[in-house]
């Protein structure tokens, strides 16, 4: 049926709504007269035209009507069937949603599957891995205790701090240094923790291992919290993450006090060993001369051959003994490092000469020829220390005749020409000797060393004398060196540049006159004002005095001084702060006028003095022969090169009072200052110095190291203003806070100043008597 539809409706629409009714007018007309004519046929068995055309009019009147209604038909039903289309489109779109989300579903179901079991396997993994975890945790916990136990239980300071410095943790024995527990610590800085004096070594270490990632070691006294110090091996290393960052320092410390004081013990008995026989040693030296010198004597009157023999026996080991002597003493001044040149103007032929008489007379009694060359010329004189020359010739000669069972020995001398005021002579000492393996050569200069197997010549001698010699040469600002072969001979060579006088710039300073003279001298101990006062008063000058940089500057501009001697260490300010205040003066007068620095300082460098506006410099105690050239140079009296003539040696009269008082001083200024005045200076320091020893007690017990150093200037400077040596060494070593070991030695340095100083003092009184009588 909805075929029949479906096809009547598309003839319908094919043709046309007119001409379909046509088609069913046509169809109607000719059914009922089919029918009519069929009925009519059967029924009646004839037929009329009426029976053709009632149908005909039937069908007329009714066909319209008939296609109205098809078409209303029609077309209700070609609605009927687009909806249905339509419907059915509908029907098939949302099929196919539906089919979509039924895929899509089941994709999603098929992930979920897959997320779940993804899931289970996580969980599985995690449950393990937290497992492991755990397990993990407990073994580091289980280390880190041990690891705290183990750091704990180490004597050794143990700490670290991140890269800024703050502290993240410490061990048991850094608390106790530090009084601090590791909780409180974390998070303190190392300011926080040490006091100045030792926060100033941990910045400067710290900044090294921090910024310059090195690790280093360094000593440092630490004081525990109930005052007891000690001393420790502090070393410091950087550390880093995996990834190299770094991360901060690890600081360990080690008490080394024990090792220290024993090393110090040790060292104190090899020195107090040396000493004493160093000190045995000078005791001998003056019999010793007699021996030599009489002998000496001896050997040259007449005797038997066999009588000479004896003497010239006793005469050679009595100067082999001497030498050993001499080096015995030298090697404790080397130790206590008092080993010094003083160089100044000397007549090199002379001495060359004498050198020359000795070497010949060696080799004579050895049968030995001694040879001497010279190329190039002599300047007649050269500063330089000659007795430390001597000895150093004397020792490389007495050596080569030691070491020459037959042949030669030589002196060569090279002389290369005067250069800018200097000359550098080329000393070589050669023998046919027995020679010194080439292994040995560099050992020889060693302190004690002596070659194994060179005969019987070994037994002979201390192993010091090379020692002494490269030590002095060196001071003297030269170089030494050998050359050898073994059953040959051997060749010392020693080269010196010296500063070349000539002989007319050796005046007499006695006989320099100098103009009278207004003088400012600015110096703040009492003591050395007196002395400088009669030293300047007995050269003819007038003297004020100003005891500080402030009233030196008002009495500078009050009133007109032809030189100011200025103090370097004055309360208010610095010697050379005076000079330059004075260098800038506008007053063209101030900025003048000659400035002559006093210091109780060595001078090792003038130029130092000149660069910071003095115009020379002279150390105290004043050496009048000094202070007379400076200001005869100032004041155009002589040449600006010349030098001292008269120069106070010290080993002229050896006595007990030697190491006390500094003789040639002690009487230069008996002459100078006069009896009643020096031992007015005598009582002075006499006077000043319980104070100063009290002072220096208290402050080394409050550990003011500055303090100490301060009062031992003062110490020094007024010890020395009267000649007492001995207290002015211990009061110079006791001022000077750079010295490497000072704070080992500064209460054995207190100690001596306060133990020496009064029987010093009745030394010097002593002495005064004896050059008054
Ligand atoms: P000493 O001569 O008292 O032993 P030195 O310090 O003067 O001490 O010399 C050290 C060592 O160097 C000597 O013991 C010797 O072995 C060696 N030596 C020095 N000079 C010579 C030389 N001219 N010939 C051979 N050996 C020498």
């Amino acid at each position: 049926m909805p075929i029949l539809a479906n096809r009547v409706l598309e003839l319908t629409m094919r043709l046309g709504v007119v001409r379909f009714g046509l088609l069913i007018a046509a169809f109607e007309i000719l059914f009922s007269m089919l029918v009519t004519v069929v009925l009519r046929g059967i029924v009646v068995g004839e037929l009329h035209w009426v029976d053709y055309l009632r149908p005909v009019l039937f069908g007329l009147i009714i066909a319209p009507w008939l296609a109205l209604f098809f078409t209303y038909l029609i077309k209700q039903l070609g609605e009927s069937r687009d909806k249905l289309a339509q419907a059915h489109r509908k029907q098939q779109a949302l099929n196919a949603e539906l089919k979509r989300k039924v895929s899509e579903l089941n994709r999603e179901i098929d992930e979920r599957h897959n997320a779940e079991a993804q899931k289970q396997q996580a969980i599985r993994y995690l449950q393990r891995e937290v497992a492991e975890r755990r397990e993990t945790q407990i073994k580091l916990r289980d280390q880190a205790v041990q690891l705290r136990s183990l750091i704990d239980s180490s004597p050794d300071l143990i700490f670290y701090r991140n890269k800024d410095g703050i502290f993240s943790g410490c061990n048991l024995a850094y608390e106790k240094l530090i009084n601090i527990s590791e909780a409180d610590l974390i998070g303190m800085e190392a300011a926080d923790v040490y006091d100045a004096s030792v926060f100033e070594q941990v910045r400067i270490t710290d900044d090294k291992v921090l910024n310059e990632h090195e690790s280093l070691t360094y000593e440092q006294w630490m004081t525990y919290p109930d005052g007891r110090k000690a001393l420790f091996e502090f070393r410091k290393v950087p550390f880093y993450d995996a990834r190299g960052n770094l991360q901060g320092l690890f600081g360990f410390g080690r008490d080394i006090t024990e090792r220290k004081q024993a090393a110090n013990a040790l060292e104190q008995a090899a020195r107090d060993k040396t000493t004493f026989i160093s000190t045995i040693s000078h005791e001998l030296r003056t019999p010793l001369n007699g021996i030599v010198g009489l002998s000496r004597i001896m050997r040259d009157s007449e005797l038997s051959e066999e009588q000479h023999d004896f003497i010239n026996t006793i005469y050679l080991s009595a100067v082999t003994l001497g030498n050993i002597f001499n080096d015995i003493i030298d090697l404790d001044k080397l130790e206590r490092e008092q080993l010094e040149v003083a160089p100044m103007p000397l007549y090199i032929t002379e001495l060359i000469a004498d050198v020359r008489a000795l070497a010949t007379l060696m080799c004579r009694d050895k049968k030995l020829t001694f040879d001497y060359q010279q190329s190039g010329e002599l300047p007649p004189v050269v500063e330089v220390d000659g007795t430390r020359l001597r000895q150093v010739l004397w020792n490389l000669l007495g050596n080569a005749v030691k070491f020459t069972q037959q042949g030669q020995v030589g002196l060569g001398l090279k002389i290369s020409p005067v250069k800018n005021g200097k000359v550098s002579i080329e000393f070589r000492v050669s023998d046919t000797g027995v020679g010194i393996p080439k292994g040995e050569l560099d050992k020889i200069f060693a302190m004690y060393y002596q070659v194994s197997d060179q005969g019987k010549t070994k037994a002979v001698g201390t192993g010091i004398g090379l020692s002494v010699s490269q030590r002095l040469t060196q001071a003297m600002g030269g170089s030494i060196g050998v050359s050898s072969e073994e059953g040959k001979g051997s060749c010392f060579t020693v080269s010196l540049t010296l500063p070349v006088l000539s002989e007319e710039q050796l005046p007499d300073a006695t006989a320099i006159e100098l103009p009278a003279l207004h003088v400012l001298l600015v110096e703040d101990i009492e003591l050395n004002v007196v002395v400088a006062r009669s030293v300047l008063e007995n050269l003819g000058c007038t003297v004020d005095v100003a005891m500080n940089g402030t009233d030196a500057l008002r009495m500078a501009h009050e009133e007109e001084y032809d030189v100011f001697f200025l103090d370097i260490q004055l309360p208010d300010m610095t010697g050379f702060d005076i000079a330059e205040s004075l260098m800038n003066d506008p007053n063209q007068r101030l900025r003048e006028t000659p400035r002559i620095a006093l210091t109780a300082n060595v001078i090792r460098d003038k130029q130092e003095y000149i660069k910071k506006g003095m115009l020379d410099a002279v150390s105290k105690p004043i050496d009048v022969n000094l202070l007379t050239m400076a200001l005869g140079k100032a004041f155009g009296c002589i040449e600006e090169s010349v030098k001292p003539a008269v120069t106070v040696t010290h080993d002229s009269k050896p006595s007990q009072d030697e190491s006390v008082l500094d003789l040639a001083f002690v009487s230069q200024m008996h002459e100078t200052l006069g009896s009643d005045l020096f031992a007015k200076s005598i009582d002075m320091f006499a006077q000043l110095m319980p104070d100063y020893v009290e002072t220096i007690h208290n402050q080394l017990l409050a550990g003011d190291n500055k303090e100490v150093a301060e009062i031992a200037h003062k110490v020094k400077g007024a010890a020395g203003s009267v000649g007492l040596q001995r207290v002015q060494k211990l009061a110079s070593q006791a001022q000077d806070l750079d010295h490497p070991a000072w704070e080992q030695n500064i209460q054995e340095w207190a100690d001596g100043i306060a133990n020496h100083y009064a029987a010093d003092v009745a030394t010097l009184r002593q002495q005064l008597k004896t050059l008054d009588g």
